[in-house]
């Protein structure tokens, strides 16, 4: 569905922020991106749809590159992209509103719209706020709002680029329930994340150490036999407890994809 083949990006030359990145995500698939601040992650996800184009390399998402001006805006529209802050996206007063101007300017018919409404408010669990401002919302609900905006567009893809950044514990629980729920829809899932207790809940991680992928494999196998600490990430609670209990457990993931670790399995 995406591949980046050879993909070089820099702001300033001779100040390389991608190096000769390549990889695949298949249709249907979750990947974090994960990495420390500043190793090229943000940057990553605007080459995904669009938004930075490469120096060297191509982008294809469905067979359309982003350096072509047409194919760049047909990408654009089945790529949804989330922020660390909602407010950045709201333009106009009402939740209503918020979720209906992107689906006007696409030209959608009335009937359609009453329909997509309805369905993004409910999924994200929002239809009770439909006349609210979105100013006035907590910040896990403009979250939620941004996210319904988006699902009403049906994107192929969203990105989550660090959108559970700016909430507290229980906020960033909800909103990993959300991304899980929008996954068993089929939607895809690239979700850029520090937290690594939400990373591990991907399927699958991309690891980028100064613009270079370091590892590209299953979320659970990086913290289980990788030195992440050597890239500034800390271990996934999971984890830690796992290895405080000497072993005597197994990491699992339930079916909605969410981690436990189940006692005295290991064997
Ligand atoms: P991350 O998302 O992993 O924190 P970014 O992709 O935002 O990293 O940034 C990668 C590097 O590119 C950093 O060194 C950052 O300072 C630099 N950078 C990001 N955006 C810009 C910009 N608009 N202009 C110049 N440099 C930038």
């Amino acid at each position: 569905m995406l591949i980046f083949d050879q993909v070089h990006f820099h702001y300033k030359k001779d100040q390389p922020v991608v190096k000769n990145i390549n990889f695949v995500i298949q249709k249907g698939e979750f990947i974090s991106i994960v990495g420390k601040n500043g190793c090229g992650k943000s940057t990553i996800a605007k080459l995904m749809n669009g938004l930075l184009l490469p120096k060297d390399g191509e982008i294809f998402f469905d067979n359309l590159v982003t350096t072509n001006p047409v194919e760049r805006t047909i990408i654009q529209k089945q790529m949804g992209y989330i922020f660390q802050n909602p407010e950045d996206q709201f333009i106009t007063t009402s939740v209503m509103d918020e979720v209906i101007f992107g689906l006007e300017n696409i030209g959608i018919s009335k009937e359609e719209m009453e329909i997509r409404l309805k369905e993004s408010l409910l999924l994200v669990d929002m239809e009770k706020y439909a006349h609210e401002q979105p100013h006035s919302l907590s910040g896990g609900q403009k979250q939620r709002v941004a996210i319904a905006a988006i699902l009403a567009m049906r994107p192929k893809l969203i990105i989550f680029d660090e959108a559970t950044s700016m909430l507290d514990p229980q906020g960033r629980q909800q909103m990993m329930s959300l991304i899980h729920k929008i996954h068993k829809q089929g939607v895809t899932i690239v979700h850029i994340t520090h937290h690594m207790d939400e990373a591990i809940e991907a399927e699958r991680i991309l690891l980028i150490h100064e613009g270079v992928i370091e590892y590209d494999g299953p979320s659970l196998q990086l913290f289980e036999t990788f030195s992440v600490e050597k890239y500034s990430l800390r271990l996934p609670f999971a984890i830690r407890f796992q290895q405080k209990l000497n072993a005597n457990t197994k990491i699992t993931k339930d079916w909605k994809g969410m981690i436990y670790s189940k006692w005295g399995t290991n064997s």
